[in-house]
């Protein structure tokens, strides 16, 4: 079991990542459905996560329910299925025109479609993540924004399904922060496949309770060990980390978190917010009830408190 778990811990995420772009570029080779590639591999990824949070976790608390799973599931089902499905299915019919019109003007195709399809990954997240960053850091900076992204941080344990637990508002500004640059410069479908299997896979394990160790590659991917401090009660430790799949643009901005000497504390959530629904219909309300949550007057995450800290920006 020893060998098992030293597996898990550093060759897990490598392999399954790698293998599911993998099993992404084996399903474009043989024209399999998009959507049956993504929905293979996102329902495999997340078995493997979950069996392996019971054999090696980070925290055996994160494993007990909170009567969270349920709250998770309808979240999955809204802000990881529905609104990404009709979501990109919109952005790339409106954006398709606009994307042929501006080769038009320059007079050359602007997305390297000659390139190989893993360069043209790279390319896609770098230029997805820029947006992502800088609306991800929005929502923990502006006050008004805080109200919608603080549903992603409500819950008090990590595991595999908090990668879905967004409000739909979140969800859908992300989104097209992300889709909408790389779709205007025309990136075709199959790179649009390589970057929601990317999205899924690394979300899962980002918020997984699984004692991973990615050493050097946590200089590359925004993983678990970094984004369980993103997850901090306090605001200095969690106003850090934005990047939702890479940590290329936090490195570049500075706002990379990962002390030396320490591990993320396992007591997550929101520190100042202990009536912050727990319930779906309650969160998707939270935005709109906030007075009420946060109760008149007290300073509260996302708010004055926020501003108020000289580490605010992160560290
Ligand atoms: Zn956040
Ligand atoms: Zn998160």
């Amino acid at each position: 079991m020893k060998h098992v778990r030293a597996a898990i811990t550093y060759a897990l995420f490598p392999v399954t990542f790698f293998g599911a772009l993998w099993g992404a570029l084996v399903g474009i080779q043989l024209e399999l459905s998009k959507w049956l590639v993504l929905a293979g591999i996102t329902a495999s990824s997340a078995v493997v996560v979950a069996v392996c949070e019971r054999i090696h976790p980070v925290h055996r608390g994160w494993n007990r329910s909170r009567s969270d799973v349920g709250t998770d599931a309808t979240h999955a089902l809204v802000s990881m299925i529905l609104l990404p499905y009709f979501l990109e299915m919109i952005l790339a019919t409106s954006l398709l025109v606009v994307a042929i019109q501006l080769a038009d003007v320059v007079g050359f195709a602007l997305w390297p479609n000659q390139w190989n399809l893993l360069a043209q990954l790279v390319l896609a997240m770098l230029i997805s993540q820029f947006g992502e960053y800088w609306v991800h850091r929005m929502m923990h900076e502006c006050p008004l924004f805080w109200r919608f992204h603080a549903t992603h941080h409500s819950p008090g344990r990590l595991y595999w399904l908090n990668a879905a637990r967004f409000h739909p508002i979140d969800t859908a500004i992300g989104h097209v922060s992300a889709l909408a640059p790389i779709l205007i410069l025309g990136a075709g479908s199959e790179v649009l496949l390589l970057v929601s299997v990317w999205v899924m896979v690394h979300g899962m394990f980002q918020h997984c309770n699984i004692h991973l160790r990615l050493g050097p590659l946590n200089y590359v991917f925004s993983m678990a060990e970094l984004h369980r401090w993103h997850h901090s009660r306090k605001v200095s430790e969690a106003n850090a980390n934005y990047g939702n799949n890479i940590i290329f643009w936090d490195i570049v901005f500075g706002t990379r978190y990962h002390p030396p000497d320490r591990e993320a504390s396992s007591v997550v959530g929101l520190a100042d917010l202990d009536r912050f629904p727990q319930d779906y219909v309650g969160q998707i309300l939270s935005p709109f009830r906030w007075n009420k949550i946060t109760g008149e007057g007290e300073p509260a995450m996302g708010s004055s408190s926020r501003e108020d800290d000289p580490a605010a920006n992160g560290g």
